[in-house]
């Protein structure tokens, strides 16, 4: 065969393997909406987190929350800031918030707690009407349910643009200041809102608080700039308004 020939081939086979790679990523495109639906179908109550859950981390919003946190700390347990953003950070591994933590071991005030450090700018966040758009297309009951508290939560819905989609808004305060990942957590305020935990469905940043939502029935969506595969995730989105598109078609 001539050089030319062999070019002429080679070229050929590219085109093959590119219309090939073309046509199954085409395929896939068109299954993934149906697949990741039909796993959705049974749901009746679409539960949301909402920090870093219903805006993205790349806001920042919460780097603000954590820095009133220590100061708190600083203040109230006379603390350098090292030692206290080290508290700060060790309670939120240990307990699932620093609240919690500060509660356990030091008996602290938590709605005094709470109202300080979401005392925080929200002009960070911006409206998102495609967002909107997508949970509004959701079949069924909407709800929020977060670790900081609900008049914070209406702020955050406020700013992005999300008042009014959902059918009720619930913080740490509703459940004792228990909070997310403890099951009796999950268990009150499920349990105050009447959802039916084989018919509903975890969206959640933070995939320690998945575990006990899946242990329940629920369908969990890992919502995060990188996946942390465990058994308790169902579903990871980078994008929750991208994930919610292919669900609801919008
Ligand atoms: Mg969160």
């Amino acid at each position: 065969m001539t050089g030319e020939g062999r070019e002429f081939r080679k070229a050929a086979c590219r085109r093959l393997r590119e219309r090939r790679q073309s046509l199954a990523a085409e395929g896939a495109a068109r299954y993934a909406g149906p697949m990741v639906q039909n796993s959705f179908s049974h749901v009746e109550t679409w539960v949301f987190d909402l920090d870093n859950t219903l805006y993205p981390p790349a806001m920042r919003l919460f780097d603000q929350i954590e820095q009133k946190m220590t100061a708190w700390v600083m203040r109230e347990l006379r603390l350098d800031h090292g030692a206290a953003n080290h508290l700060r950070a060790s309670y939120w591994q240990l307990y699932g918030t620093t609240l919690a933590g500060l509660m356990r071991e030091h008996r602290i005030d938590p709605a005094g707690y709470l109202a300080e450090v979401h005392d925080i700018d929200f002009s960070v966040l911006r409206p998102d009407p495609d967002l909107a758009r997508r949970i509004a297309a959701l079949p069924g009951r909407r709800i929020v349910y977060t670790n900081a508290d609900a008049p914070y939560a209406h702020k955050v819905l406020a700013a992005r643009g999300l008042s009014g989609l959902f059918d009720a808004v619930y913080g740490v305060e509703h459940a004792g200041y228990l909070p997310k990942p403890e099951a009796a957590a999950f268990e009150t305020v499920f349990g105050l809102d009447g959802l039916n935990p084989t018919r509903a469905a975890m969206f959640e940043d933070d995939a320690r608080n998945l575990a006990v939502p899946h242990a329940m029935g629920l369908r969990t969506v890992h919502v995060a700039p990188s996946a942390d595969p465990a058994p308790h995730v169902h579903h990871h989105a980078v994008d929750l308004s991208e994930f919610l598109g292919r669900l609801t078609q919008s």
